[in-house]
This record gives structure tokens, sequence and C-alpha cells, in this order.
């Protein structure tokens, strides 16, 4: 359904016009819900600090009311900007949560790589290459997509349990599996439990 009366036009929320009025009036309630509107697809972009600081800015400046209606057009084109480029280089990563990860490279049982992977809050993830030594990020997109594709394909369970099964230790926390059983579920008990 849609209500013409009400919808705010694209030329209203972003029109600069150089007249007197828009300087010198306050940010319209209808532009800052857009502005708000722009800043919450930016923190769901991955860009939540980002957001949090413009918002932050806009919300001091508008208390202040030093936000005019001018002031807020240009900041609507700017984040516009902003969104149009993260669009673009979104990129959409296999689902596989925080853990730690195993799977075997050939046909040769022995033959296992090992990964570590933290998935922050916005749903990137970081990705290390595991040995018992170091652990090495792996930064390229292409190559984190291509690792993470494959936990997914066999299964992040699966790829959790060869994790433990090999390295001895815990596939979510990293402690180390002293008993048989643990390390045979790849997890600690508490872990587990969850
Ligand atoms: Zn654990």
């Amino acid at each position: 359904v849609h209500d013409h009366e009400t919808a705010p036009t694209e030329a209203s929320m972003t029109r600069t016009g150089n007249s007197e009025y828009y300087a010198t009036h306050q940010a319209t309630q209808k532009q800052i819900d857009f502005i708000e509107t722009l800043l919450t697809e930016m923190a769901n972009l991955g860009r939540k600090d980002d957001a949090l600081d413009l918002f932050e800015t806009l919300k001091n400046q508008a208390e202040s009311n030093e936000f005019t209606m001018t002031q807020a057009s240009i900041a609507i084109t700017e984040l516009k900007e902003k969104l149009k480029k993260l669009r673009v280089t979104k990129v959409e990563w296999p689902a596989v949560p925080t853990g730690r990860f195993a799977y075997q490279k050939s046909d040769d049982p022995d033959d296992v790589a090992f990964f570590h992977v933290v998935v922050k809050d916005n749903g990137f993830p970081l990705l290390w290459i595991y040995t018992p030594m170091e652990e090495i990020p792996v930064r390229g997109v292409p190559q984190k997509k291509a690792i993470l594709q494959k936990i997914k394909d066999l299964g992040p369970f699966e790829c959790e349990l060869l994790f433990g099964q090999k390295i001895g230790k815990c596939s979510r926390c990293g402690t180390e599996l002293t008993n048989p059983k643990s390390r045979a579920y790849g997890m600690g008990p508490d872990c587990r439990a969850k």
C-alpha cells in the first residue's frame, strides 16, 4: 500500500536549497528519522562504530539547536553515498559460527588443515590458520570465503569434532581436553552442555 500523502519524497529530503529558510531552520523530524534509518542500515552493513559516532555527533548538534535543514540535507546526501559503496562491497560470508575447525585436505588422513574462526557481532568473520605454535590470519576475501565454504559444506559440527580429536583442545573455548570422552567429542563438558 502506497501512502502518497505522508511518505517523504526523495526530493524533499535531499533539497540543499540555498534559501535562507533551510539554512536558518532546524532539521525536520522527517529528516532526522530518515538519517536514523540510514544510520541503522550503515550499522547493519558492518559499520556499527562509524554509525554510532555519527549518530552521537548529529544528536549533540541537534540538541544544541545547531542542526539546520541544510545540514541535515548534506548529511543525508553523504550518508547515501557511503551506503551505496558499502552495499557494493558487502560480502555474503558462508555461515560458519565462532569456533575451531579442521578438515582433511586430501585422501591422506594426516593431511588436515586447522582453523580458528571468530564471527563479530556484525557478521564479519575473522579467520586464522591454526597451528599449535601460532595462528596465522587469513585476510584475503576469496581465500577466506573458500575456507569457510568448505567448513560449511563439510558441516561445521563435523569440522569441530575433527579439530578437538586431532588437536586435543576444545573446539569452542580452546582449553586442553584431558579426558578421553571429551576428546572423542572434540569439546569440553561445559561447552558440550551449551
Ligand atoms: Zn570448551
